[in-house]
């Protein structure tokens, strides 16, 4: 069996395949990458169909981080223009995410900038996460607030949180390389409390900082053993102002590469396009749509995205459904594995009935890191066009008078 059939047999079957078959994926040139989507898509249809589920993100408290993650727009010295603000009411937060919902969304990403929160911050969170749980019947709610201490994660679920995000980011040996203020230890210990606490585990990784192909792999198979129900792939948005604003490595042919290396060594997870889609994918952006089951609808965190409108359209010129608000998104096996989240009725993601998300999303947050930096990159991507004129900072929706885009 040749490459390509020994990965969808293995991916069928949810056998881990090898890290030279991983390797092997990143390394085909661009004449094989249709056979590539082609495959990895076969894969995608087995465990997702032709569904598409869309998430909207809300940036609860943007900028004014005392973290040093060089990628990070909203990182301690980030001279990126980005808007700063401090925590929105639940009511402006539940506002916020009333429009992504209304824009087609089943869930909403609660996201706050910042080392990790204090109790009182989960309250107000909490607080926030009942008011729109209230307003909006069966919406699945994730929260992304930095690292976890003691039953945090367990308030954040009794007060209705289906799902929680924490990114691995890169991979252990280059972590310190991109940030130094915490360590890749406390990012795995984070999505773990998740786990314990019942909620269902998000946790992805930023491709286009310089890392080398054996990086890629390293964190995709770390995150497999973690074993989140969604694993959000952001590209890195090389803002202006921040150490990593000079690294342009990716190109639309990296990014689908990479999405179906993903796909193949995490087949029956939710695989999110996050951050970076429509500066890196471009026009390849539907093709992706083979590999990843799952978007962000409207714009980023600290960053804009095309329009609401824009996705919904290329979902359905693609060939492809938004998923339903009823439908469940993870297969049987992972949708029943878990445990409660609380929130059975909604029939949301699946796992646990209704749990799973992605954050530090994208955009400028807990899960952008830059290039460059990975020291040793043995296979590293050449640099790519920079496409400065594709990033725009975020001007419109929370922390803002101006509607949001959904
Ligand atoms: S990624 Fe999160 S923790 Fe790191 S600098 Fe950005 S906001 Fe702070």
């Amino acid at each position: 069996m040749n490459l390509l059939s020994t990965l969808v047999d293995k991916g069928l079957r949810r056998e881990l395949p090898t890290r030279e078959e991983a390797l092997a994926v990143l390394a085909t040139s661009d004449d094989e990458l249709l056979d590539v989507v082609a495959a990895a898509g076969r894969v995608r249809r087995h465990w997702f169909g032709r569904r598409v589920k869309l998430n909207y993100l809300v940036n609860l408290k943007s900028g004014l981080c005392p973290e040093d993650c060089s990628y990070c727009s909203q990182r301690l010295g980030s001279k990126a223009g980005i808007l700063k603000y401090t925590w929105l009411k639940p009511d402006e937060a539940s506002e916020a995410a009333a429009a992504g919902l209304a824009g087609g969304a089943k869930r909403v990403c609660l996201v706050a900038s910042g080392r990790g929160s204090t109790d009182r911050d989960v309250d107000r969170v909490s607080e926030t996460i009942k008011a729109i749980k209230e307003q909006n019947e069966g919406v699945e709610v994730c929260a992304c607030l930095g690292l976890l201490s003691d039953g945090q994660a367990e308030r954040l679920r009794e007060a209705g949180a289906d799902a929680y995000n924490h990114n691995l980011n890169t991979s252990e040996s280059t972590y310190a390389d991109i940030t130094t203020t915490h360590t890749y230890a406390d990012r795995v210990d984070t999505v773990q409390k998740a786990h314990a606490a019942g909620l269902s585990a998000c946790s992805g990784l930023i491709a286009g900082m310089g890392e080398s192909d054996e990086d890629l792999v390293d964190v995709v198979y770390s995150l497999r053993e973690l074993d989140p129900d969604s694993v959000p792939v952001n590209f890195l948005i090389p803002f202006e102002g921040t150490p990593l604003a000079k690294e342009w490595h990716l190109t639309p042919q990296r990014c689908l590469r990479i999405l179906a290396m993903v796909r193949f060594v995490c087949p029956d997870v939710e695989v999110r396009i996050a951050g970076g889609r429509e500066v890196h994918l471009r026009s390849m952006q539907p093709l992706a749509l083979n590999l990843a089951n799952s978007i962000f609808l409207g714009d980023y965190l600290t960053s804009e995205g095309q329009a609401g409108k824009a996705d919904l359209e290329m979902i359905a010129d693609a060939g492809f459904e938004v998923e339903g608000a009823g439908e469940v998104t993870l297969p049987e096996h992972r949708a029943t594995a878990g445990g409660g989240c609380g929130s059975h009725e909604s029939a949301g993601c699946g796992s646990h009935e209704s749990a799973g998300c992605g954050s530090h999303k994208s955009g400028g947050c807990g899960s952008h890191a830059g290039g460059g930096v990975c020291g040793a990159a043995a296979t590293a991507a050449p640099a790519a066009e920079p496409r400065t004129d594709l990033v725009a900072v975020r001007r419109r929706g929370a922390g803002t008078d101006l509607a949001p885009n959904a």
